[in-house]
Parts: structure tokens; sequence; C-alpha cells
């Protein structure tokens, strides 16, 4: 097969404006060159199996210049390579494809291009300024503020004369220039300006003002870049639709200690409330050291099965499957169950548990069993680790109680360097309390959040206080209590 470049554009910053064809070809790539402003989360999409090379200026990191980037391109694809490139933004909107496709198509390399998102459009999108409307703007202008200074390049009398909408990029160094000219060619020194930072990032931040205010209130604000410039009477709209940024948890940091591979759900609930999601896992679940246990609770009838978390079911029936058995099995077997998201995962394979008690814990259960147990065979299947009041009551009261081994939860080494300005670390279980404060992190002023009454307990007997629990033991109860605390503080002066 012969090679081929992708010019791809990887949209302004929020991975979720990817296009589909971007990811699908990502997913494909034999080899990834990489710009500077595209972000890590979609850096990471690249498989394991591709080549990454970063040709843009980054922390740290060198930028390639521009001819060796080209070679670059067309050495790895007449090996015969898929190779990605990926931009910033559009790759034709101020991003140098189309030099790089003359080269391209010079070297005689087959290419394709894969337009993006531009930040000149998903800027003001995400600071609720339409770049057209039809009461404020006809018409937009998208303009290299890299020039500003130089006498060629943009004609500022032309500029100056249209009414519309004026966006500039690459142009935040030269903002003071900018509003002068245009001042000088005529335009209002009232007319509208924004300025918008790391615009559809969590960490995006909106300056407005005037031609003759916005210098100062950006240098008061002391706004990072990337940044872009937006000149025009629609900037008023910002106050009005700005959705983006007056998100529940906007600029909000989170921290979620849950294992990686559990921790999806609550890391999109969080970050679809505008939060920052810091994956800080403490713990892994591994399979148990030995399957006697589990397999016993299996192959053996028992009279109750007890889950006590969704990592108990998932083991439990990844080893019934494995065994060539099915739900068939577990006919006339009475479930119990701790936590509504236990019972919701039990339910997702075709089983309803009998029982579910109010509170997460296995505790709960005990008041809802029968006072003589005799004769009764009781399997409980969890981690190694856990608690056992639960089973030693049962056995109390006359039961046959069988502990199932089914996973480990196995401590993760951490590097607390990356938390810092967190606002909130959430916690799911007493093992990830246990774990993270085993990396005696400094958390100045942080919020503490756990998913129930066993897990605050954890904390407790770390000294610490929890500030917010959740009201049931489920990931949209964990979210909803830490949106609730955070909006009661931002309340109260
Ligand atoms: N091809 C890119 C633009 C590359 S030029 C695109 O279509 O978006 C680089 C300039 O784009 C920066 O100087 C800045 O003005 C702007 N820019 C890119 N990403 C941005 C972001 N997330 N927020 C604000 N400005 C951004």
């Amino acid at each position: 097969m012969t090679g081929r470049v992708f010019l791809i554009g990887a949209g302004p910053g929020d991975p979720g404006l990817l296009t589909m064809r971007a990811a699908g070809l990502i997913a494909r790539a034999d080899f990834i060159a990489i710009d500077a402003l595209v972000s890590d989360a979609i850096a990471d999409r690249a498989p394991k199996t591709a080549e990454v090379v970063y040709v843009g200026k980054r922390a740290s990191k060198h930028a390639l210049p521009q001819d060796k980037i080209n070679q670059l391109l067309i050495d790895e694809a007449k090996k015969g390579k898929i190779v990605v490139r990926l931009k910033g933004g559009d790759p034709f909107v101020f991003g140098r494809g189309g030099e790089e496709a003359e080269e391209l198509a010079a070297a005689g390399v087959a290419f394709e291009i894969v337009p993006g998102i531009s930040s000149a459009l998903a800027g003001p999108a995400y600071a609720g300024i339409p770049v057209t409307h039809r009461s404020h703007a006809t018409s937009l202008t998208l303009v290299t503020g890299h020039e500003a200074d130089a006498s060629t390049g943009i004609k500022w009398e032309g500029l100056a004369q249209l009414d519309g909408t004026i966006v500039f990029l690459m142009g935040f160094a030269n903002l003071a220039t900018i509003a002068e000219r245009l001042t000088a060619n005529g335009v209002s020194p009232d007319r509208p300006v924004a300025v918008i930072s790391k615009a559809t990032t969590p960490e995006q931040r909106t300056v407005t003002g005037t031609l003759a205010t916005i210098e100062g209130n950006v240098a008061k604000a002391n706004l990072p870049t990337p940044a872009l410039i937006i000149v025009g009477e629609v900037v008023k709209l910002h106050d009005v639709i700005n959705w983006f940024e007056s998100k529940p948890l906007f600029g909000k940091r989170i921290v979620v200690t849950r294992a990686r591979e559990q921790a999806s759900e609550l890391k999109r609930l969080f970050e679809e409330s505008g939060a920052t999601v810091i994956q800080f896992p403490t713990i892994e679940i591994a399979p148990p050291e030995s399957f006697d246990s589990l397999d016993a609770a299996i192959d053996k009838h028992f009279d109750w099965l007890v889950f006590t978390s969704v990592n108990g079911v998932s083991a439990f029936f990844e080893r019934l499957f494995a065994k060539r058995k099915d739900v068939r099995s577990l006919a006339g077997i009475r479930i119990a169950c701790v936590g509504e998201t236990t019972a919701v995962s039990l339910r997702s394979r075709g089983v309803a548990p009998d029982l579910i008690p109010d509170k997460f814990m296995s505790t709960a259960l005990i008041p809802h069993f029968d006072a003589d147990l005799q004769k009764i065979r009781i399997a409980v299947i969890r981690a190694a680790e856990g608690r056992d009041e639960f089973i030693d009551e049962m056995r109390k009261r006359g039961a046959e109680v069988h502990l199932a081994v089914a996973y480990r939860t196995v401590p993760v080494a951490l590097n607390a360097d990356e938390l810092h300005d967190i606002d909130v670390v959430t916690f799911t279980s007493a093992s990830t309390v246990d774990n993270f404060f085993a990396s005696a992190p400094s958390l100045d002023g942080a919020l503490l959040a756990s998913i129930g009454p066993t897990t605050s307990d954890a904390l407790r007997k770390h000294g610490r206080r929890p500030d917010i629990e959740a009201s049931i033991a489920s990931i949209q109860a964990l979210h909803d209590a830490v949106h609730a605390e955070t909006r009661r503080r931002g309340e109260t002066p």
C-alpha cells in the first residue's frame, strides 16, 4: 500500500469538538505529527502502535522548523505509512496547512485535508458571541494579528470600513496596536471588543471592553495565551449568551480517586458541569490471588448471594461466563446487593435484586434477615479486604456464610505533584481514602467529598472531616452533592 498524509484539524481544544473523520484516522495512524495547540486529550487517542512526534513549540519541547516537518511527512508517507498531521483548529485557517499541502503535492505524495473546527469560530461560540447576527453583523473577517505592526499585510483602511465582525488570530501580543490602527482609521473607540483566552477549555476566560478600554482590562486580568480578539457589536451579546463559563462547576478542579477503569462516568458528569477533572487513581482492580472461593460461590448452591459493589458483580459474571455458565445458574437463588449502582449493574445482566437496603453499607442488610438463619447458606461476593460485621452477624444467627473473594484492589504509585489548586477531592470507597492519604498530599482548602457513610468513616479515621456526603450511594448523587455544596459556598460571602 502506498502511504498517505492526512492534514487534520484537531479543533480548538475541547476534545469533544474533534470530528468523527479525524478520530477515525487517528485510530488508524502509523505516524502522528502533533502541533503545539492540540490538546493532550486528543494526543492521548494515538494508538500505542503509532509513532508520535511533537513538532510544535510546547513547554520544554523544541519546535521543528517548517521545512523539516514537511520532509518528515513526505519521508514517512513514502515508507507506506498512514501519516496524520494534527493541527489546532482548522488546518487552512492560519495553520500553514496550505504550504504543507503544496509541498506534498510537489513531492508526489498522496494527501487529504480534514477540516477542523477553527478557534476563530468556536472561541466566540463558547464565549456566547455569535460572529454574525441579523441585527448586529452581516460579515465576518478573519485577520492575522501577527503582522499588525508590519508595514505590509493588513489593509487597515478597508478593515475599518467593514461594519461586521473582525476576528484576529495571533494578535494578542499586538492588541494595543490593533486597537490603535482601527481607531486611527475611523472606527469608533466605543466599538465592543472581547479577548477570549484558552477558548473551549475548562480554563477559558473572556474579557470584554471597547477599543479604548480593552488593553487596560486585559492587562488587569492577566490572561494567558492562546487568545483571540473579536471586534464588533456582536460582543455585546456575551453577557446574555455566556453559556459555557457560567456552567455550575466551571473553573473548579476536581480530583477523581477511583480506579481508572471505573472513573469515566464520574469524570463525564463533572466535565459536563464545566469542571476540570484530575484523574488520580489510588487503586487498581486486579483479579483475586486465587479463584477458589469465587468458584465455590458459582458452583455450589447458596440460598443468598450478596453483592457489595459493582466490581464484585463484574468479577462474578466474568468468572461465571468463563466457566461457560450464565444467569440460568442463578435460578432460585435470592440476590441482595448494597448500593443503587450495584443494583443497576445486576439488572443490566438480567438479574433483579431481591433486596437493596436504603444505605450504601453492608450492615444495612442485617435488619432484613431473619433472627434464625439455621440451615441458610449465604455467599458474600466482594474484595478480600472489607467490613466483616454483616458476615459475623449472619453467622451468629446460625447461617453458613461463605466469603467469595472476587477481586483485589491494589494501590497505585502516585505522583502528588499533579495535585495543585484543587477545589474538591472525591472518594468513592474506603480504600480510595486509605490509599490517597497514604501518599500524604497537601490539599490546602480542598473540599472532601464522600459517596456514603462508610467512606466518610474512613475519612474520619484519617482525621479528616467529610465536607460533602452523597445522599445515596451513586455517582450522580455524588456529583449533585458537590454541585450543591460549591453553589452554597459560592453564595455565602
Ligand atoms: N488553525 C488554528 C489557528 C492557528 S493560529 C485555528 O483554526 O484555530 C494560532 C492562533 O489561533 C493563536 O495565536 C490564537 O489567536 C488562536 N487560537 C488557537 N486556539 C485557541 C484557543 N483555544 N483559544 C483562543 N485562541 C486560540
